[in-house]
């Protein structure tokens, strides 16, 4: 790294952190944005950390926003977009292994890098002072570490959350965690159990949406997994272990089937059992235990069979189901080195009929008949057996799409028991 390299902040955050000059205080970017302005990726968010409290932030801009006063957090609002700027902080004694009891504020920007977790989230940069570096993280950049500031036994004792984020930012940047970080997980990982599922969830959804979802591994040979995901940690442990991580290199991008990867040598009961602990919601946990109850589910290569495996599975979940199934092929071929042709060749069938039948438009539900339940009452017929009778009429449609005709419907009523 050149010696005057620079930042390229966006320019809401120079003018707030030159504004904040401008009163006399200090203001730097600083953690994620740093780190992933160097490493060239485009950052979520710009954080600020300021000299200067939170009163006083508030009387330098026009439009703030009280995100979080008592931690010293004030929202600027630039457009329609906020920054969030802090005061330098020293964190108080952690009572529960997640939360400072208090915090303090502090007029020393060492103070507010050194209670940030890692190296390469520890850089402050602003266009005055350039890098302010204290805890090496250009260097852990470089070499592709992560590495606790700090002792990482102290740290990962005041917030065990952090043992997750040390796993996490190692698959999504690809680094290696530090030896001594990465044994202080493994001694400290029953304390996970601490961290809320949401939290937890929250980080191995990010793990599994990286560049290298088999670093969920790493959760596992750190022990973590056992105290809080056992299925997981089964399956990481036994012959599954090489099969599951294969296929979730090769999982298309999405959560439903990344988490489906990772499920996928369990039974669908079990998957299910896991998901609700990890208190992910109801629409992930039943759209990937759907996929792992189904994952070997195989659809007759006719029109009337996908047609009425859309209508069963759901016109969004077949393909879905169809890129998990590929990911399976892919990942066995991977693992024997055979491929795996004709099962290849059905999943692009089923994925071709299912085109077109969504393109012409067939009929796969009963808001799709030509015929409705009020021109079945009109002719009659009411109760439970309006909603049989569509049902039936939908299932005589899907096999032949020719009959989705009123008058034919209406003169197929006799025949329909
Ligand atoms: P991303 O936004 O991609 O998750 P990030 O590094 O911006 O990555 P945030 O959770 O947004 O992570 O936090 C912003 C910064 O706050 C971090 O870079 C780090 O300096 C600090 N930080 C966040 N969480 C913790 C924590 N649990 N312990 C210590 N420092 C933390
Ligand atoms: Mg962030």
């Amino acid at each position: 790294m050149p010696e005057n390299y620079t930042i390229d902040m966006p320019e809401a955050v120079r003018n707030i952190i030159h504004t904040i000059e401008e009163h006399g205080f200090k203001a730097y970017a600083v953690g994620g944005c740093i780190r992933d302005s160097i490493l060239g990726r485009n950052p979520d968010d710009w954080d600020i950390t300021t000299s200067a409290v939170p009163a006083q932030i508030k009387t330098f801009f026009k439009r703030t926003i009280d995100t979080g006063i008592v931690h010293g957090t004030v929202t600027v609002m630039v457009n329609k977009t906020g920054y969030e700027v802090t005061t330098y902080r020293i964190d108080g004694e952690y009572e529960d292994g997640r939360h400072p009891k208090s915090v303090e504020f502090s007029d020393r920007l060492v103070d507010d890098l050194c209670r940030r977790d890692f190296t390469i989230n520890a850089m402050a940069y602003n266009d005055t002072d350039g890098f302010v570096d204290e805890f090496n993280g250009l260097d852990d950049l470089d070499a592709k570490i992560i590495r606790c500031v700090g002792e990482p036994e102290l740290r990962f004792t005041e917030d065990a959350l952090r043992m997750m984020r040390a796993i996490r930012f190692s698959a999504q940047l690809g680094f290696i965690i530090d030896e001594d970080t990465y044994s202080a997980i493994g001694a400290m990982a029953d304390t996970i159990s601490k961290v809320s599922m949401e939290r937890i969830h929250d980080e191995l959804g990010k793990i599994l949406m990286s560049d290298h979802p088999d670093y969920v591994k790493r959760l596992c040979d750190t022990r973590l997994t056992q105290y809080v995901l056992p299925v997981m940690d089964s399956i990481l442990t036994d012959r599954r272990c090489n099969s599951t991580l294969t296929l979730l290199m090769h999982a298309g991008h999405s959560p439903y089937l990344r988490y489906a990867a990772l499920y996928n040598a369990t039974d669908a009961d079990n998957a299910n059992a896991e998901l609700k602990a990890l208190k992910l919601d109801n629409n992930t946990i039943n759209t990937v235990t759907k996929i792992v109850r189904l994952s070997k589910t195989s659809i007759d290569e006719t029109e009337p069979a996908v047609r009425e495996a859309i209508h069963m599975y759901g016109r969004d979940f077949l393909p879905l189901l169809m890129r998990h199934q590929t990911s399976v092929i892919a990942a066995k071929e991977e693992t024997t080195g055979i491929m795996m042709t004709a099962a290849r060749k059905h999943v692009e069938v089923i994925n071709r009929l299912y085109e077109e039948i969504i393109k012409r438009g067939d009929c796969i539900s009963i808001k799709d008949l030509d015929i409705s339940g009020s021109d079945l009452m009109e002719l009659g017929m009411s109760g439970p057996r309006i909603g049989e009778t569509l049902n039936s009429m939908l299932h005589i449609v899907m096999e032949n799409p020719k009959l989705n005709d009123k008058e034919t419907l209406i003169a197929m009523l006799g025949t329909l028991e």
